[in-house]
């Protein structure tokens, strides 16, 4: 295979990969993507799409594809939490506490009024095929998948990267102007010295992608989200939809993580996790195929640095968090949106390199943010499996007497009762996050202030406040008219824009 001369050298074919691919091709800049496995993500992982987010797939041209494959809105506007889910006794799968999430399903006023384009929720095995296409599709035969960086050096004019086609074993260079790390942190950020900080290993969860007829036992339509407490395994899970062709109960595919203490070595063996799905969701054997098992840990890091002479590193190769928020995939998007216009300005020759040097101070602060964001959201969930007590230890019957506390006629048990509650009303920080999302402000040498006070915001992670500075995304009008508001403009979509 020929060596090749390339404005843009992108390593990593995952969301942050495939978008800036995406994103690149749409402004009219050369790149070639290497990635290391065969195919997209065989993972489920990240569902969730925001708004933001959505506005950056708009830009990319996949929104309505996403859209038609996506959760109907109507059955992604709660999130609720259970007790046991499937088992013998009226107790099992009882509902202990349920709240509006995504904006009610993007309806409410405040979602309205937020953006052009709605949330979306499309598991990564689904939605990276649809991002692949695009990019192929865009760029073609400039998408190398089983292509692997082995090798990294950069001078003063450039990068030189090894590049090892896994198929016929053949290696090649890549000569580029730039090089763009979206490669989870796995070879990049370490070889040009770049460290994750932070916190790692706060808890193992294992996932199962499964098939199974769940309807039975997970009943609300309307929850996308199912925070399980499991008395008899003492251990809390969480259960979400994945379609493909139904979803709410009706859903034929689910992914079900089982969240073990850190110590926990059952969490290491498969036959101990598969007789606690069985247990936890009621299946026999026969009534479940496993599609896949896969392991993690709770961790929330942010690299040091965000660019390294000419290499600049995005998504998850810049920040890793708890899913809890769903901050991952789309602050990757996010990232990339800030980054691919700058390198288009760069290479073009319409901005000097310094405009690069914008990128770490805008989006590493954003980033912080969102990486936080999801240890708080993870930790009030911890908090609220910590006040049903017991655990693995404690046995079954400890575990259910505790948790019938919650449903008790008993006087005793109302502080428990309101404990759990306010603990529970807490996690709307996780559901309801306008101004995480779209409220973050950009400060570098490439924003030119106005003068004007930044607003005041009395809930900085539920309350958006749209606002016309420099230093902000630029308000737009809603995606659909609402009859709450009586939103003055018809429903439209425009692409996304930043002051
Ligand atoms: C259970 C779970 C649920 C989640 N839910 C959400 C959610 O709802 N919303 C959300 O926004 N986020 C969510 N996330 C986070 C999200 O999955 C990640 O943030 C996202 O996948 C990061 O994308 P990425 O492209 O940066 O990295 P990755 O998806 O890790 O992609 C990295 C790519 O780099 C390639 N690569 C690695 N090394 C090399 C090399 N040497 N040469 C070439 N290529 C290489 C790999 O082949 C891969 O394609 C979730 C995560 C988990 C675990």
């Amino acid at each position: 295979m020929n060596d090749i001369d390339v404005p843009v050298l992108i390593v990593g074919g995952g969301g942050a990969g495939l978008t800036a691919s995406m994103l690149l091709s749409r402004i009219g800049i050369e790149s070639l993507l290497v990635t290391a496995w065969p195919q997209t993500s065989i993972l489920p992982k990240a569902h969730v799409l925001n708004q933001r987010a959505m506005e950056v797939m708009r830009d990319a041209g996949v929104a309505d594809t996403i859209y038609a494959a996506s959760t109907p809105a109507e059955q992604m506007s709660h999130s609720a939490w259970y007790v046991g889910l499937a088992g013998e006794g009226e107790d099992y799968g009882r509902r202990v506490a349920k709240m509006e999430a995504w904006g009610a399903g993007g309806d409410s006023p405040e979602w309205l009024a937020a953006s052009p384009e709605r949330q979306a929720n499309l598991p990564q095995i689904r939605l990276e095929p649809v991002l692949r296409a695009r990019a192929e599709e865009l760029a073609p035969g400039r998408v190398r998948f089983h292509h692997e960086l082995t090798e990294l050096a950069q001078d003063d004019e450039g990068v030189t990267a090894t590049i090892t086609d896994r198929d016929t074993g053949e290696t090649y260079q890549v000569r580029a102007r730039y090089l763009l790390g979206c490669d989870g942190g796995r070879t990049v950020g370490p070889a040009v010295g770049i460290v994750q900080e932070g916190v790692r290993d706060l808890a193992r969860v294992v996932s199962f992608h499964i098939s199974a007829d769940l309807s039975q036992v997970a009943t609300d339509p309307d929850v996308l989200i199912r925070w399980l407490w499991l008395p008899d395994l003492g251990i809390p899970g969480v259960l979400v939809p994945m379609g493909p062709d139904h979803w709410g109960p009706e859903s034929e595919e689910w992914v079900f993580h089982l969240n073990y203490g850190s110590e926990d070595g059952r969490a290491l063996d498969d036959e101990s996790v598969l007789s606690d799905l069985r247990t936890a969701l009621g299946l026999t054997e026969e009534q479940q195929t496993v599609h896949m098992i896969s392991r993690w840990s709770l961790e929330g890091v942010v690299a040091d640095r965000y660019r390294a002479g000419r290499v600049l590193i995005a998504g998850d190769a810049a920040h890793r968090h708890p899913p809890t928020g769903g901050l991952g995939l789309t602050s990757a998007m996010h990232d990339v949106q800030n980054l691919t216009w700058k390198l288009a300005a760069v290479v073009n020759g319409h901005a000097g390199d310094a405009l690069l040097d914008t990128y770490e101070p805008e989006r590493r602060p954003a980033d912080a943010t969102n990486v936080q964001r999801s240890l708080e959201n993870a930790m009030n969930h911890i908090a609220i499996n910590a006040l049903f007590g017991g655990g693995p230890q404690a046995g079954e019957e400890e575990n259910w007497r505790q948790a019938r506390r919650l449903w008790s006629e008993d006087p005793a048990d109302t502080d428990f009762r309101r404990t759990f509650l306010a603990t529970v009303a807490a996690q709307s920080a996780e559901f309801n996050e306008l101004a995480v999302e779209f409220g973050y402000t950009y400060d570098s040498a490439a924003v030119v202030p106005d003068g004007t006070p930044a607003p005041e915001n009395p809930d900085p992670i539920r309350i958006y406040k749209p606002a016309a500075r420099p230093d902000t995304r630029c308000p737009m009008p809603g995606w659909k008219t609402s009859t709450a508001t009586a939103w003055p403009w018809p429903a439209w979509s425009a692409p996304a824009a930043s002051c």
